[in-house]
């Protein structure tokens, strides 16, 4: 019989986890009720997992209490992913950050899903190995939420997303059980559901381990910028790069909008007529980056009005500080902004890119917009304050505007960041019903109890604040 002061209906979870590993308090709960969104929900309690027993219990807990679980990274998310419902258990994976082995031979690494992706980078180029899939959001975002998210990241363009390096999954399903996949399963076949479980946004079940391929790390690695009058001319200077045949690791575009909020945000300062900066990098084999860099300095001296190339180690910092500056430094110019991620065949940039323009002068809404172009993936930023109902209802219009616009050049209306709880409505714009409903039904068979992530990528139950939609502040 349970004592009356252990009337506590999480009393059975601190005592199987220890209350070390558990938390109730508002400042705990509010914390992990974000993430770097504006939506907020009030989950019932946080549990912070240190190993995969954690994670089980966590979940047997659940289900057995019909309450649901939302796994968490580091919160970088910008689509409400990790953004719990009211009354739900945050099932955070941030202190799982053992690198369990990285093998040269074999190039593969097996880690916990908290390892931070840039201390990951860091630890395998110890064995001059190399982990492309950089996410801006390197510094802090985890392994098990780029893998989620299916991140994308800079140098996406020459070696593709998260899901390109991701060899196998060890998870915990909904029963509470530990099921492997890929290379980590002692049985190699077919089917192999490693590519449901990658970018399925935490609806299926939480990863617990993670297999992932490595590469040979570049010999040489150079960055240059190129300033053009105009954004279209930028844009379409690299569809001409590519049509040379050449494979620039990063090919980043930047508005002037973006370029002037991050160059006063770091100090710089570029000239005036500058209406749009590219940010490109090439790696590889020495003499080959050289002569790529030929080639794109060539092709690009003939439309730019300035060409620069980075001549140290510092110079690169200084080129990358002031792109990772640009989402800090636009949060800045507004109370309000809605970060979308659409993305585009890249021949369709120039044209999105008009659009865009016509967009901000049909609304009446200041519009940023970067990303990373050689993917035709833009990160477009309305900006818009949070204390004025009009502009909030213009901003979200806009939004809708920016949607419709990808989708009639052959888009998506998200490009890297996932559907979450900021773009499900929306997803309708994009794909039939009936690939919605068998999605779902899929989520269903795995995931009987609906207990992962309710209210995630498909309307079903779930209450999350947020005063406007799918606004980011975040400050990362
Ligand atoms: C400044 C900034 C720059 C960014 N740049 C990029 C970029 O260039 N490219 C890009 O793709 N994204 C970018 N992002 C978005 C974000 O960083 C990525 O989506 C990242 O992968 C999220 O990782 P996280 O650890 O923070 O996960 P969280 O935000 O905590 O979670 C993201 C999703 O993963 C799920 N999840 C987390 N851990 C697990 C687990 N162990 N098992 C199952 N599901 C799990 C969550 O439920 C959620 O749905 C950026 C974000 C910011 C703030």
């Amino acid at each position: 019989m349970t004592a009356w002061w252990h009337k506590d209906p999480l009393h059975p979870l601190i005592k199987t986890l220890g209350k070390d590993k558990v938390f109730t308090t508002a400042e705990n709960l509010a914390l992990y009720g974000i993430d770097a969104t504006t939506f907020s929900g009030d989950p019932l309690a946080v549990v912070l997992a240190e190993s995969t027993e954690d994670i089980q219990a966590a979940i047997d807990f659940a289900r057995e209490n019909e309450l649901s679980i939302t796994p968490r990274g580091a919160g970088s998310g910008l689509s409400g992913g990790s953004v719990p419902i009211s009354g739900g258990i945050v099932l955070s994976c941030e202190r799982m950050k053992i690198i369990e082995s990285v093998d040269s031979k074999t190039k593969t690494a097996i880690v916990q899903p908290g390892v931070v992706t840039e201390k990951f980078q860091r630890e395998v180029a110890r064995y001059k190995l190399f982990y492309p899939p950089d996410p801006s959001s390197y510094k802090i975002s985890t392994i098990g939420g780029n893998v989620a998210e299916n991140a994308g990241g800079l140098r996406c363009f020459k070696y593709g997303v998260t899901s390109h390096y991701v060899l196998g999954i060890e998870y915990v399903n909904s029963e509470g059980e530990v099921e492997q996949t890929g290379i980590l399963s002692s049985k190699l076949s077919n089917p192999d559901i490693t590519s449901l479980l990658i970018g399925s946004e935490g609806t299926l079940g939480v990863f617990s381990r993670i297999a992932l391929r490595l590469i040979q790390i570049p010999e040489k690695t150079v960055t240059l910028t190129a300033l053009f009058l105009k954004s279209e001319v930028g844009l379409e200077s690299i569809d001409e790069i590519i049509n040379l045949g050449l494979t620039p690791s990063v090919m980043e575009y930047i508005d002037r909008k973006s370029l002037t909020a991050a160059a006063n945000h770091i100090g710089v300062s570029f000239p005036d007529q500058a209406g749009v900066m590219l940010l490109i990098e090439v790696d590889g084999k020495k003499d080959e980056v050289i002569d790529t860099l030929h080639q794109i300095e060539a092709k690009l001296k003939k439309n730019a009005l300035v060409v620069e190339v980075a001549e140290d180690s510092e110079d690169r910092d200084r080129l990358w500080n002031l792109r990772r500056a640009i989402s800090p430094s636009l949060v800045r110019l507004a109370t309000g902004k809605i970060q979308e991620d659409i993305a585009v065949p890249r021949g369709k940039l120039a044209e999105m890119s008009v659009h865009l323009s016509e967009i901000s002068l049909k609304r009446g809404v200041e519009i940023a917009v970067y990303g990373h172009a050689g993917d035709g993936n833009l990160h477009v930023v309305i900006l818009y304050s949070v204390y004025n109902q009009g502009e909030i209802k213009t901003a979200k219009l806009a939004a809708q505007d920016v949607y419709e616009a990808a989708i009639s050049l052959g888009g998506t209306i998200t490009g890297e960041h996932g559907v979450g709880c900021a773009k499900r409505d929306y997803l309708h714009l994009q794909l039939s019903d009936l690939n919605i409903q068998l999605a779902y039904q899929i989520k269903k068979n795995i995931d009987p109890h609906e207990l992962f992530n309710p209210g995630k990528i498909f309307p079903s139950k779930g209450s999350w604040k947020s005063s406007s939609s799918h606004t980011s502040h975040s400050n990362l």
